[in-house]
């Protein structure tokens, strides 16, 4: 497989399908830029070689054709800035301005192409006639540059025209991963085949059933399997314990009761929290008391877990040498319920300091520990939820698989 650090881009045009499908504020601005840092290192890359950048990506979900709040030319500001070179910008990732600008490009020059989700030949893709229509598109678009780099994490798990189709129209030696999708592969991979131990997933958020799969692979894979969030009650209710009004998927239950089981026959060491807040409304507001895990009562739904769970917890994490984490450990939005979620962040940023791997991945723990003002206190905050999740299910992601071959 060809690596970017041992390839030289001089004289070379590189499409590069990056991840800017970032927020933007009230006038448009980017509100969050952390997805164009991100793709920094692979652009600067191909410019300090010699080499010119097209970069392609989608922004939010236009429905059908061109929606100016979609628009990538929205992210230009931002981008010139962060790489200190004037973006140039087309229109119509298909139109005449692509190719004309994207032939026109020297060394050194940047393109940014208009969101190629106002194309649905990008990502509708169930159809034989519709599949057609995607390898017209992507054999185009591969026609701008000389060399492909996918460095869009965050949409490997799809198999788009720019995300996997385009690979197609590129030999093995003119298509490799960027710098981000190379990092994010080894921290997944430094949790999923690690030689240290223990290894511990803490696995949090509202639904079992978004993580089963999840779940069961990392039983296969890590030492300890800490539960948290609202999933905690399917698995509670599972075993005889009353749960009250708290989030319970009931036709998980017996899911919940497999995995248990499932766990304590591969000897991982399942641990659920002990203890838990419990609300008498879904409200920052709310009456609130504490209670044993198994104890919660008619009117009440547990919204955090306790004091003794974290105190548990931390022990675990502080003696863990790799650590994954996704999904928080209660309703951390409210500021009522996010110590737990706030103390497991903690605990895992002073696992990190005293030498453990931290792998911190899916919207809603990344949005944790940013809040909390920790993202650099863990080894890895990954940037993309989804990805991370299929690729830890043990799924093989179109967009690396495109590139593998
Ligand atoms: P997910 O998208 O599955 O990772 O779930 C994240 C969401 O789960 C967050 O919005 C949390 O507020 C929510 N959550 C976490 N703990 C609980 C809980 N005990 N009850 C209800 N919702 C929860």
């Amino acid at each position: 497989m060809q690596m970017i650090d041992n390839y030289n881009f001089a004289g070379e045009k590189a499409i590069i399908r990056v991840d800017f499908n970032v927020p933007l504020g009230a006038q448009n601005e980017v509100s969050d830029d952390t997805r164009i840092r991100g793709a920094l290192p692979t652009i600067k890359k191909v410019l300090k070689d010699g080499g010119s950048a097209i970069l392609m990506s989608h922004l939010g979900r236009p429905k059908s054709g061109p929606e100016e709040k979609f628009s990538l030319k929205h992210v230009i500001p931002a981008l010139s800035n962060l790489l200190g070179v004037e973006v140039q910008f087309a229109n119509d990732c298909m139109g005449e301005e692509a190719v004309s600008k994207s032939a026109a490009l020297k060394a050194g020059e940047v393109l940014l192409l208009e969101n190629l989700r106002f194309y649905s030949a990008e990502n509708k893709i169930k159809t034989d006639e519709e599949k057609a229509s995607t390898k017209v598109f992507a054999e185009k678009l591969s026609t701008y540059a000389d060399v492909y780099v996918n460095d869009a994490f965050g949409t490997a798990h799809r198999a788009h025209a720019s995300t996997a189709v385009i690979a197609d129209s590129f030999d093995k030696d003119s298509r490799m991963f960027g710098f981000l999708i190379n990092k994010e592969i080894e921290a997944m991979d430094k949790v999923l085949y690690s030689s240290e131990k223990p290894v511990t997933a803490i696995m949090g958020g509202a639904k079992v059933s978004d993580k089963i799969q999840v779940i069961e692979n990392l039983l296969d894979k890590v030492d300890n399997l800490v539960i948290g969030g609202g999933m905690t009650y399917t698995f509670i209710k599972a075993r005889g314990g009353e749960i009250g009004n708290s989030l319970c998927e009931e036709d998980k239950l017996d899911v919940a009761a497999k995995l248990v089981k499932k766990a304590a026959e591969k000897g991982v060491n399942l641990l659920l929290p002990v203890d838990q807040v419990l609300a008498d409304k879904f409200n920052n507001e709310a009456h609130t008391e504490l209670a044993d895990i198994d104890e919660g009562k008619e009117g009440f739904m547990g919204l955090d877990i306790g004091a003794k769970s974290i105190e548990a917890l931390r022990e675990v994490i502080m003696n863990s040498k790799i650590i994954l984490w996704n999904g928080p450990m209660g309703v951390f939005e409210m500021p009522n319920f996010q110590k737990g979620t706030v103390s497991i962040a903690q605990s895992i940023a002073d696992s990190t300091a005293k030498g453990a791997f931290t792998l911190v991945g899916g919207g809603d723990s990344v949005a944790a520990v940013n809040k909390f003002g920790l993202a650099d206190k863990v080894s890895y905050v990954s940037t993309g939820g989804g990805a991370m999740l299929e690729y830890i299910e043990g799924k093989v992601l179109p967009g690396i698989k495109a590139i593998k071959g």
